[in-house]
């Protein structure tokens, strides 16, 4: 029930009450009155009788009583009087005339006061009439002139008689009915009027109050467009404009803060739902955002900030399936680098084609969101693991085009979140982007300055500083490393015959021989202008003059195509073990450069072992 209702009901219910309340005491109060009013009315009938008859007593005229007795009966207002004689007149007087006996009506009444000398008082219905009816009794006193004792011979007290007096109550009591029913339709009246009234001084306050429940519900539910009319210039019509202005506020700014944080997020909020729960919940990301990038740019590695994305959308939006790849610099090829937070794993959602020609790729060739749950079957290249699944690809953009592509599988109960999360997400890979392509430059410029551009193999400066953690987990290991030096036989003559250009094609070649016939774990280096080093890890000398030999005779096999014919070249290695020949990794090095030229002053195309006579023997090292 409504406040209006609330008010109504209780005013009309308090008013029925008032009105049976003055109904029923007006009532009483005019039973009261009128039964008051009869006994005054019957004490000044029984006062005047007495009168008269005494007076006729005393004039002697008491026989011509009948007339008066008669003619009392009908003063209005009257029905009866009839006066009785006590035992006491009758035995003086005699039985009188009829009107002084009893009859059958006012016998009882009679004979009960005659005997008591009290007067009685009684409402009683005669022949349908409702009749009060007061039987007073004439007592003998002897005081005053005349007095009783004169005429009576009884003593002082006796009851001399009595007067019954009926007075119809009739009219009396229709007079009061009227005023009762009078008095109740004027309180009805009056109480019409004042709800009447009532009413309309409810009708602003209630519609206010149901106006300002209104606008508040909406303004919970995030809609601050309702206002409320003002309808008094009064407390309620501050209270609308102070609403009004309240709701205008919020509108405006609510709307200022949605559009500035969706143009920091690059997503707007679209009219539905609950904008300022959607808003807060846009701060609150962008707050995460902000300390998601802050966490990359101090990670040291492309690998901690793929896991930091891992982390976002598998831990704060619960996507368990979803694929990381990262496009090669030629960008032909793309490689999964986490898939459901497994490194290095497989292609799983999508066709591995994708990862030899990435163009395949729908989000990475247009660089755009590739949302199959609003366009299924919008990438062919996806591969569901479960009916039902889904996709949505993001790509991380690095200089302008894909840099990683990051896949999330959805099943079909989940799409329709997953829909809404995809902008929230966006948001942190458009964060990441910048600072991969940072790291991405960084690990580039590292790997150049410590690579050799022309062979690919690592410089000298790499080994420089790498060599120090490799021995110390040799040692660590009590494990070997064996070098190798190798030198190209004869090579400046390439150069003078056939040009440069040639020359840099037979080094390519031998680099490509190296690297064939080493391990990952090794390290092959450019060491001088045509002059090589194998660092073979976990390899002892013997195992290291098997490669060597190896190397030798695939070098001495090949053939590079020159301008006329075919160029074939051969080359001298030395081989030296850390630490069996010495305990200092760069004396090694001097050791296997001894060795490769005691290959040379063997004849050269061959593998020399060092041996400790060959350093005495070129002391001058
Ligand atoms: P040996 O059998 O004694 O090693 O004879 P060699 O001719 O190979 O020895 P030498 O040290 O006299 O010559 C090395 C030549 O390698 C000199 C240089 O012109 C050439 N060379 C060094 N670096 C490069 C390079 O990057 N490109 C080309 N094309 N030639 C290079
Ligand atoms: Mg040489
Ligand atoms: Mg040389």
């Amino acid at each position: 029930m409504n406040l209006k209702d609330k008010t109504v009901t209780f005013y009309v219910s308090a008013l029925a009450v008032l009105v049976v309340v003055l109904t029923a005491f007006s009532a009483l109060s005019f039973r009261y009155f009128s039964s008051y009013a009869a006994e005054l009315h019957a004490r000044s009938v029984a006062e005047t009788v007495k009168v008269a008859l005494t007076e006729s007593m005393i004039h002697g005229t008491i026989d011509k009583r009948r007339q008066f007795l008669a003619r009392v009966s009908h003063v209005p207002g009257v029905r009866q009087v009839r006066v009785i004689r006590g035992p006491a007149v009758i035995k003086q007087f005699g039985p009188g005339i009829a009107l002084e006996q009893v009859d059958g009506q006012s016998a009882e009444d009679a004979g009960v006061v005659l005997a008591t000398g009290k007067e009685t008082f009684e409402i009683t219905q005669i022949a349908d009439e409702l009749i009060f009816r007061a039987v007073i009794p004439y007592v003998a006193n002897d005081h005053g002139l005349p007095n009783c004792l004169q005429c009576h011979a009884v003593s002082t007290g006796a009851v001399l008689g009595a007067v019954v007096i009926d007075i119809p109550l009739a009219e009396k009591r229709r007079n009061g009915l009227i005023a009762v029913g009078l008095i109740s339709f004027a309180v009805l009246l009056a109480a019409l009027a004042g709800l009447g009234v009532l009413r309309r001084m409810m009708n602003p306050l209630s519609d206010t109050a149901h106006a300002v429940q209104e606008v508040t519900a909406q303004a919970v539910g995030g809609d601050f467009s309702g206002r409320i009319q003002q309808r008094s210039a009064d407390e309620l019509g501050a209270i609308a404009q102070n609403i009004n202005h309240l709701m205008e506020f919020l509108d405006r700014e609510v709307t200022t803060i949605r559009t500035r944080v969706g143009q920091l997020m690059g997503h707007h909020l679209n009219d539905g739902g609950n904008q300022l729960a959607l808003t807060a919940e846009m701060v609150e990301s962008l707050v995460t955002v902000s300390q998601f990038k802050q966490a990359i740019e101090e990670d040291q590695t492309k690998l901690d900030i793929y896991l930091r994305i891992a982390e976002v959308l598998g831990q704060k939006y619960d996507f368990k399936r979803f694929s990381i790849y990262e496009v090669a610099a030629s960008k032909n090829r793309m490689t999964p680098i986490l898939i459901d937070d497994e490194v290095g794993a497989a292609c799983r959602y999508c066709d591995p084609q994708i990862t030899v020609d990435s163009s395949f790729c729908r989000a990475r060739r247009t660089g755009h969101e590739v949302n199959a749950i609003e366009f299924p079957g919008l990438c062919t290249m996806f591969r569901p693991a479960e009916a039902g699944d889904s996709h949505i690809c993001l790509p991380i953009t690095q200089t302008g085009s894909a840099g990683c592509v990051v896949q999330m599988v959805i099943s079909a109960d989940h799409a329709p979140l997953a829909r809404l999360l995809a902008p929230f997400i966006a948001v942190y890979l458009r964060e990441a982007g910048p600072v991969l392509e940072a790291k991405r430059l960084m690990e580039h410029l590292r790997e150049n300055s410590l690579r050799d551009a022309m062979t690919g193999l690592y410089n000298r400066r790499f080994l420089e500083e790498y060599i120090g953690t490799l021995v110390s987990g040799t040692q660590r290991r009590k494990s070997s490393i064996a070098v190798l030096m190798l030198d190209l036989d004869f090579f400046k003559q390439v150069n003078d015959t056939h040009g440069h250009e040639v020359g840099d094609k037979v080094l390519k070649t031998l680099a490509d021989v190296l690297l064939r016939n080493v391990r990952s774990s090794d390290i092959a280096v450019r060491y001088g202008g045509e002059e090589f080093l194998l660092a073979l890890m976990d390899t002892g000398a013997e195992g290291a003059m098997k490669v060597a030999e190896k190397i030798r005779a695939e070098v001495a096999a090949t053939k590079v195509p020159v301008a006329g014919g075919m160029l074939q070249k051969t080359i001298s290695i030395g081989v030296a073990e850390f630490p069996g020949d010495s305990d200092t990794f760069w004396q090694i090095v001097k050791f296997a450069d001894v060795a490769l030229y005691a290959a040379k002053a063997g004849g050269r195309n061959r593998v020399v072992r060092f041996t400790p006579e060959m350093w005495d023997v070129n002391a001058h090292y």
